[in-house]
């Protein structure tokens, strides 16, 4: 293929395209790592290399990267209906279908769902809705949003606001409003006090969020938003007893739950939802990623009774709910999301998870003592690990995400796509993963380990 277009990839990527998360400068040297198939757990690159993708794409592909029945429930909503809206009034058969369904799955009662296409998205309504809802009820004080460092919730101007990870904020001048804060990042390892128990530390941790709300005054916090297990801030697990603990606190100043599931959802953490699993008992819920297992780009956002009640009395009031996009509900989502649901149910992926969960959390684990290890963490089919220079201390090196990202690199040579985060390195395979391909996915990670504790030596 000399001179053909494969074979100068590099040279007309760098020349046409700005990557998401890349530095643009190092890219043109370093240049694109080309993708070309996918067969279950596995993609394959354009040097012919297999490799076993141990993060499902962005945490996503659920059920891995070719899946035949939901490229032909694809092939059919195409044919039948390949675009249409939700706009005033219009509907179409798979977007209520997918709307039925969602009620039914929800880890608490859900009321209406109201679709959009990425996470962002998703977050960027459960605000609008938060604030809607409050100006509904005659509580226009009633609008700051409590996310916390280290939580993803997207990058559009605010759901990145939300967002508590310094990339995502420098140089774009966010966050956009002093609507949002940020509270403490529930990670035991680097946040509790010496000899803290996790259950202590969870109870001080609502203790500190009632006193923060008290300091912001309750009449002006409208909404909570959390991810049950944080995933892009390097999959940081809550201590035991942390949800139960908040959510007394959120119910007295009656402040909204917003649970992003956006990683969390469809069976990631054992249960369909992350709320279950973590004891979260959301007002609304945030979904995206494995609800199409990413085959096609849809999200949804489910809201309670009484938040549906009261913006259907306010669209009223005004003569419309004056939000929604072009492809919020796109036909071809909706159907394949049916069919993605469905086979998680049919094959009972949930209870998949569950019985190779175990053996993924003890590879992890397994690495807990490697000298270049400080924490060895996660739940169900996700988990990372986080090198540090001295675990006793929760030590950071100087320069953070240079090992880590060696590390991602040694395990790349090796055959294992997982991704650095700063000095995380996480796993979040498809959840079809069998045992087996777990234990070939951690093979090489004691090696990796090595090799990058040579070099950082
Ligand atoms: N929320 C969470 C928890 C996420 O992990 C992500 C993306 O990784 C988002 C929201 C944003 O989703 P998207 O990239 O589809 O906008």
């Amino acid at each position: 293929m000399d001179g053909g277009p494969l074979s100068n990839m590099h040279a007309r990527d760098v020349e046409a395209l700005l990557h998401p998360y890349t530095n643009a400068v190092a890219h043109r040297s370093v240049g694109p790592h080309t993708i070309e198939r996918g067969e279950g757990v596995y993609v394959y690159d354009s040097e012919g290399r297999k490799l076993l993708e141990g993060m499902a794409g962005l945490w996503c592909a659920g059920l891995g990267f070719h899946d035949e029945e939901l490229i032909e429930a694809a092939r059919e909503q195409l044919g039948r209906l390949p675009y249409y809206h939700l706009f005033a009034g219009r509907s179409f058969e798979p977007a209520v279908e997918l709307a039925e369904k969602l009620k039914e799955l929800a880890p608490v009662p859900m009321s209406k769902i109201f679709y959009q296409s990425s996470g962002s998205e998703a977050n960027d309504t459960q605000i609008k809705m938060a604030w809607y809802y409050n100006n509904a009820l005659g509580r226009p004080e009633k609008k700051k949003i409590i996310s916390r460092v280290k939580g993803y919730h997207g990058v559009t101007v605010f759901s990145a606001s939300l967002t508590g990870l310094p990339y995502n904020h420098k140089d774009f001048d966010l966050p956009v409003s002093d609507r949002v804060k940020h509270v403490a990042t529930p990670h035991h390892w680097r946040g509790a006090h010496p000899g803290e128990t996790e259950a202590e530390f969870a109870a001080r941790l609502a203790a500190d969020l009632d006193a923060f709300i008290e300091a912001e005054g309750p009449e002006t916090v409208a909404a909570f938003i959390a991810e049950p297990v944080m995933g892009a801030g390097g999959v940081i697990v809550p201590p035991e007893g942390y949800f139960e603990a908040i959510m007394p606190v959120l119910r007295k100043h009656d402040v909204l739950m917003i649970d992003d599931e956006v990683i969390c959802g469809f069976g990631r953490t054992g249960n369909w939802f992350g709320a279950t699993t973590l004891g979260m008992t959301p007002t609304s819920i945030s979904m995206a990623k494995q609800l199409t297992s990413a085959y096609v780009p849809l999200s949804a956002v489910a809201i309670n009774a009484e938040m549906a009640e009261a913006i259907e009395q306010n669209s009223h009031k005004i003569g419309l709910f004056g939000h929604g996009f072009t492809y919020g509900g796109h036909p071809l989502g909706c159907a394949v999301a049916i069919k993605t649901i469905e086979i998680y149910q049919r094959r009972d992926i949930v209870g998949h998870v569950r019985k190779v969960a175990p053996l993924f959390q003890k590879r992890l684990r397994d690495h807990a003592g490697h000298p270049l290890v400080g924490e060895a963490r996660g739940v169900g089919l996700m988990g990372a690990l986080e090198v540090s220079p001295d675990r006793e201390k929760a030590a950071t090196f100087a320069q953070p995400g240079k090992v880590g990202a060696k590390l991602s690199a040694e395990m790349l040579s090796r055959g294992v796509i997982g991704r650095a985060i700063g000095d995380s390195f996480a796993f979040c395979p498809p959840m079809v993963i069998t045992e087996e391909q777990i234990e070939e996915m951690f093979a090489p990670l004691e090696a990796s380990l090595d090799a990058t504790l040579a070099w950082a030596k």
